[in-house]
């Protein structure tokens, strides 16, 4: 196997004799190497912005390094930081002097479990409102499988702590009960694994009965993100009786998704119910104080000197989610290494944030959707956010969340918030009502196009 941290060095010394010190150290050096996939070497950076002008700068050169020091690599790709452990899962051995083996997919097997990430441990997931009832019980179910709480189902908006919970489970058991077979896969990869199965499963008639032993064999299985099964009848069939297997025979099931159980629309409805048999805890978003307590932990682990100051700015400008305000840390740190003057002040770090501040910024906002959306049923912008519940009011209110989350990259908590405070779930039920109607209902067809245009073209 080629020693892909090794490599790598090598390539950075010859990168350090072709490249100016300086932009040297700032770009190139803080490049981590994550693994190979598909024949990519790849690399991963901390923050969106310095990606980017790692890539437009520097691209080139390191792929031509790269590939001088080992022919058999194909390209380089950078990645974030973020991405890691879904690239990982992806793969490739590269064996030296063979080039690629490129691994015969699906599955080895389950025998040692999934890999948890290190960072994403209990000491590293601060407690706080909003997110205790769901620590507690991913603590529980770790010290004690199978037993109180089975299923476990976590739920709630995107970036608020759910895989960090599930890979906290599965570090913990792999310190105090190694032997405890755990598997974790994203739904993702298990709905990927069944197709895969089912294509295969002619040529090879062993497939169906590894599958069925590889997830029936285990102690506990973690599902992420579980919504996305919604719709995909075969999949779930496949899953309903993994399910019943494992929890007759008291093994931990973990679940987790962006709603509750009785809001998965389109999942069948005997899933719905057993997903309901254990415990359901939600996580909301945490307070200001547990927002702080997060950047210092955060900030820690990246050995940062984080200034309180500093902290309630980050935590002041986030407002939906873990993961964004995570990413506005990182660009305060990279800012520090970049000019070498640590962040200390509100001031440096809302010249660091606006420097950084990614282009990706849409030229419309979710006012300008609900401004439009009024003004084409004619209605008031009170009305639409407000409490009302006749017909005349309620569709279009639905027309301009589903809109919102059709052209807006907004989380669903905050969308709720924007109407009148309304809980992430209600915002789900609109957005897949209208998504439905577009497809079978020519009206709404219309209009919602009707808005798009206007709203693109103000
Ligand atoms: P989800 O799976 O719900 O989308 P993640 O588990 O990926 O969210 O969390 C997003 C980021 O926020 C991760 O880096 C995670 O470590 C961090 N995070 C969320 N909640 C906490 C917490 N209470 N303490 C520490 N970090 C947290
Ligand atoms: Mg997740």
């Amino acid at each position: 196997m080629l020693d892909i941290d090794a490599f790598w060095n090598d390539c950075k010394s010859l990168l350090s004799t072709k490249i100016q010190t300086i932009s040297y150290e700032v770009w190139i050096e803080k490049l981590e190497p994550v693994c190979f996939v598909n024949g990519s070497l790849i690399l991963s950076t901390l923050s969106a912005a310095s990606k980017k002008t790692i890539e437009q700068r520097y691209l080139d050169i390191i792929s031509d390094i790269v590939k001088s020091l080992n022919p058999a690599i194909r390209s380089v790709e950078l990645i974030l930081e973020s991405q890691r452990d879904h690239y990982l899962k992806k793969q490739d051995s590269f064996i030296e002097d063979e080039g690629f083996i490129v691994k015969d997919k699906p599955f080895s097997s389950a025998q040692n479990g999934s890999a948890f990430l290190e960072k994403y441990t209990f000491d590293y997931f601060v407690q706080g409102k909003g997110n205790e009832f769901a620590l507690a019980a991913a603590k529980a179910v770790a010290e004690n499988p199978g037993a109180k709480y089975n299923p476990l189902f976590i739920y709630s908006a995107v970036g608020l702590g759910k895989t960090h919970l599930l890979h906290a489970i599965g570090n913990s058991l792999k310190k105090n009960s190694p032997r405890t077979k755990v598997l974790y896969v994203t739904s993702e990869s298990f709905i990927n694994e069944l197709i895969d199965v089912i294509r295969r499963s002619s040529e090879d008639k062993d497939l169906n009965a590894r599958f069925r032993e590889k997830y029936r064999s285990v102690d506990m299985l973690m599902i992420d993100d579980i919504q996305f099964l919604a719709g995909k009848e075969g999949t779930q069939e496949a899953f309903f009786h993994t399910f019943n297997d494992l929890y007759q025979n008291n093994k931990q099931i973990v679940l987790t998704a962006d709603c509750s159980p009785k809001d998965l629309q389109k999942l069948e409805e005997r899933l719905r119910t057993r997903f309901s048999w254990g415990l359901t805890v939600d996580i909301s978003y945490p307070d200001m104080e547990t927002r702080i307590a997060i950047l210092k932990s955060k900030a820690a682990q990246e050995k940062f000197n984080l200034s309180n100051e500093v902290a309630t700015f980050i935590a002041e400008n986030s407002t939906s989610n873990i993961r964004d305000m995570e990413g506005l840390l990182n660009k305060i740190i990279f800012f520090s290494s970049l000019t070498g003057h640590p962040v200390t002040s509100r001031e440096l770090a809302k010249e660091a944030l606006t420097d950084f501040i990614e282009e990706k910024k849409e030229s419309f906002d979710a006012a300008d959707v609900i401004s439009t959306t009024c003004k084409y049923f004619n209605i008031s912008s009170a009305e639409i956010v407000g409490k009302k519940k006749t017909k005349n009011i309620v569709y279009p209110r639905m027309i301009a969340i589903y809109l919102i989350t059709e052209m807006l990259d907004m989380p669903l908590v905050s969308i709720g918030e924007i109407f009148g405070g309304r809980d992430h779930t209600t915002i789900i039920h609109a957005r897949n009502k209208i998504s439905e109607d577009v497809k079978t209902d020519t009206r709404t067809k219309i209009i919602v196009s009707d808005l798009k245009n206007m709203i693109l073209n103000r």
